[in-house]
């Protein structure tokens, strides 16, 4: 008798869907499937495990039972007919000795309704409908009575369309005898209190039904442990062994100069370093003096001078005729970048017949070809832009140094792409990747292991605290009144509108409908600096503007002729007005925690006492939703973005937090950072043991976990 929960069916062809050629296709289907969800290897279908358990080992009376549980009856059919109204459907009334309960099927194959004749033992698992008519089941999955009852608890795993759960359960008994299940994890080395891993994966995929649902749900169960720990292992291993893959690779070593580049940048600064942008500058040093390539992470939070850094790294690279690569994910950014690199290294440079050189993709076929000239002679010490920075046509002469601002913007073939271009050297550059958002420490540990961590801890003086306070959008009014008596005072205003993804139209609207809003508002107000007190300008920024037109009004807010800038979230990064006090983020509900700390750098960054509004707007309910609330709260808070981070990672979870792309690292699936400190903790001491006195054995624990998901683990 077929179980008639195995596959949707479709009403329409009750009987075709039994042919042999339709069973073929389905079981191809599946395959594809199971290739889609990386269930290629033996190994791989072992280590897909179930999301929760079903419990058929009991068979439950219905005088026990009660309303809403999901229990399995078994018992004789006393009736069974179609019945037509309300519509189609095969009804079927099932009596266990103690009372009955009514089946309805609403799709169902001539094959079943035989099966489940007046007469017919039958056993029947769904969920249990009261009712005033007494006992029903819709749709509930049926066996004769006369089969086994399973002795461990059926696992319930995560699948796709066209995978259907029978499949997959097969498909695990198939693989697990076969399996490379060997121990990897070398003898007195096991991790406490977990079990041998061809035993865990047994029972985490056939639970006895004696064992504690609770210990399964939470991963505490031995068996758990087990496979929370092999999968840290496997982490560490991949990532330490790139550290030593990458230890074994050559590049220039960059020594500082006595009177060189970087103490005459250092002397021609308007400001003294801070102590920790001092103390990271060493760490950079050191790392580019040895002819190792450095693999670095600056962690800083915005406005933490991060630019400087990066520049007195350059001025290492160029003062030996090396040649220095900065990539920014934004126009806007790279273009900010490129100005300030100027500034400061231009005067330096030009003596020495060097230039810095600006590539982006919406730069003039001219100007473009000038520039690749520049790169391939070697004139351009420093090159500085978007991703047009990685395009195959760009050459470098002597690429020693590359720089990549805002990193987990960019993925990593483009880390790999920026690496690559001093490929014909023979040498590798020294990476330094740049971001603003902190990583929590053990999630540092965890996925960024290959890399080496500077942070810096400290903002310039002369940083005004910033004073933020969340309202709903119903006080907009007010929050026009407080950009008056800002622009009042001479001061700058950002206004930032969400960008709404799935409907690009929908955004500019609102940008649009805001900035007109505003301009109408603000119409006539003088007292923006300037002697001739024009009147104040409201200036739009949106995505889809052309890279003109985004200049020319970003040129107008940073030269002080415009009082508020209305955008969408293209200032995001890197944008620096010191003379702008006033943020307003209109739905601050729709942003992430970080993007919002992010947002709120913007400010703050000149002497002025500075404020951040964020602005609400309830959803149909006239609440707002838990996790945007606490985000809200944490900014109100705190403006440690370290602080942010720790919040951002509780309310998100890494996954999210990380985003897919942004570590070279595969994302966990079954351990937990916050919870398996301590299994993380055995497997970075058991990495580096293992990888010297068990290599074999370390690479075959990679490979059992890892084979699939190599192509993440270079960058
Ligand atoms: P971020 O780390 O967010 O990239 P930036 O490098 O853009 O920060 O620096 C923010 C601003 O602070 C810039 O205007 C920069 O010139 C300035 N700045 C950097 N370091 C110092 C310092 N030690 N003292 C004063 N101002 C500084
Ligand atoms: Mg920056």
């Amino acid at each position: 008798m077929p179980k008639t929960g195995a596959a949707p069916v479709k009403e329409k062809s009750p009987s075709k869907a039994t042919g042999r050629s339709d069973a073929a296709s389905a079981a191809s289907a599946a395959q594809k499937a199971m290739a889609k969800l990386g269930l290629v290897r033996d190994i791989d279908i072992a280590l897909h495990l179930p999301m929760r358990y079903e419990d058929e080992t009991r068979v439950t009376r219905l005088a026990d039972a009660r309303e809403g549980d999901t229990v399995q009856i078994e018992g004789e059919v006393t009736a069974c007919e179609v019945a037509y109204r309300p519509r189609r459907q095969l009804v079927v009334t099932l009596n266990d000795g103690t009372d009955v309960c009514v089946l309805r099927f609403f799709n169902f194959y001539p094959s079943q309704q035989k099966a489940l004749a007046v007469g017919m033992h039958v056993r029947a698992r769904g969920e249990l409908r009261g009712g005033f008519l007494g006992w029903q089941m819709l749709h509930p999955t049926c066996k004769s009575a006369a089969t086994d009852l399973p002795t461990a608890l059926t696992p319930v795993y995560s699948t796709v369309a066209g995978l259907p759960q029978p499949y997959l359960r097969r498909a695990v008994l198939g693989a697990l005898p076969h399996a490379a299940l060997d121990e990897t994890i070398p003898a007195g080395h096991l991790p406490p209190k977990a079990w041998p891993l061809r035993e865990s994966l047994q029972f985490l995929h056939h639970p006895t039904p004696d064992v504690s649902l609770a210990t399964l749900e939470d991963r505490s169960h031995p068996a758990w442990q087990r496979l929370k720990a092999e999968e840290l292992l496997a982490q560490q291993l991949s990532q330490l062994q790139s550290r030593r893959d990458r230890d074994a690779l050559r590049a220039p070593a960059l020594v500082a100069k006595r009177d060189g580049l970087h103490e005459r940048l250092l002397a021609a600064l308007p400001f003294m370093l801070t102590n920790a942008q001092r103390r990271v500058g060493e760490e950079i040093a050191n790392d580019l003096a040895r002819t190792v390539p450095m693999h670095r992470l600056l962690q800083g939070d915005v406005g933490s001078g991060k630019t400087i850094v990066a520049a007195l790294a350059a001025c290492l690279a160029i003062d030996e005729d090396w040649q220095c690569a900065l990539m920014a994910p934004t126009e806007i950014l790279a273009e900010q970048h490129f100005r300030k690199l100027i500034g400061w290294l231009e005067p330096l440079l030009a003596p020495l017949g060097k230039r810095v050189a600006w590539l982006t993709g919406s730069q003039k076929k001219k100007e473009r070809n000038e520039m690749l000239a520049l790169i391939a002679s070697g004139e351009a010490a420093l090159v500085v832009g978007t991703h047009a920075v990685i395009q195959e046509q760009v050459q470098f002469q002597r690429l020693a140094l590359a720089v990549i601002d805002e990193q987990h913007r960019f993925g990593v073939a483009q880390r790999l792409a920026l690496r690559a271009k001093m490929a014909s050297s023979g040498q590798e550059p020294h990476m330094l990747m740049m971001s603003a958002t902190p990583i929590p420490r053990t999630l540092a540990m965890s996925y960024y292991a290959d890399l080496d961590v500077s942070n810096i801890d400290e903002l310039p003086p002369g940083r005004t605290p910033i004073v933020t306070r969340v309202v709903a959008d119903s006080r907009r009014d007010e929050v026009v009144e407080r950009i008056r008596a800002q622009i009042g005072q001479g001061r700058q205003v950002y206004w930032v509108c969400p960008l709404i993804e799935e409907s690009e139209a929908l955004d500019l609207t609102n940008a649009t409908a805001t900035h007109e809003a505003l301009s109408a508002a603000l119409h006539g107000l003088r007292g923006l600096r300037g002697p001739s007190g024009e009147p104040v300008l409201v200036g739009l920024l949106h995505s889809r503007m052309p890279v003109a037109e985004k200049k020319a009004v970003m040129a107008l807010f940073t030269g002080g002729q415009m009082g508020v800038l209305v955008s969408t979230t293209v200032i995001e990064v890197g944008v620096d007005v010191p003379n702008a006090s006033l943020m307003v983020i209109e739905h601050a509900e729709r942003f992430g925690l970080s993007q919002l700390h992010q947002l709120r750098g913007r400010v703050g960054r000149g002497a002025a006492a500075s404020a951040c509004v964020l602005m609400y707007a309830t959803g149909e309910g006239g609440r707002l939703g838990e996790t945007a609330r606490a985000r809200l709260r944490a900014m109100a808070e705190t403006q440690d973005g370290f602080e942010i981070a720790r919040r951002d990672l509780e309310i998100r979870g890494p996954g999210e937090f990380l985003g897919a792309r942004q570590s070279g690292a595969p994302l966990l699936r079954f351990a937990d950072l916050t919870e398996d400190a301590s299994l993380l903790q055995w497997a970075r001491e058991l990495a580096p043991l293992m990888l010297d006195a068990h290599p074999d054995l370390a690479q075959r624990h990679v490979a059992r976990w890892l084979a699939t998901r190599a192509e993440y683990l270079k960058a």
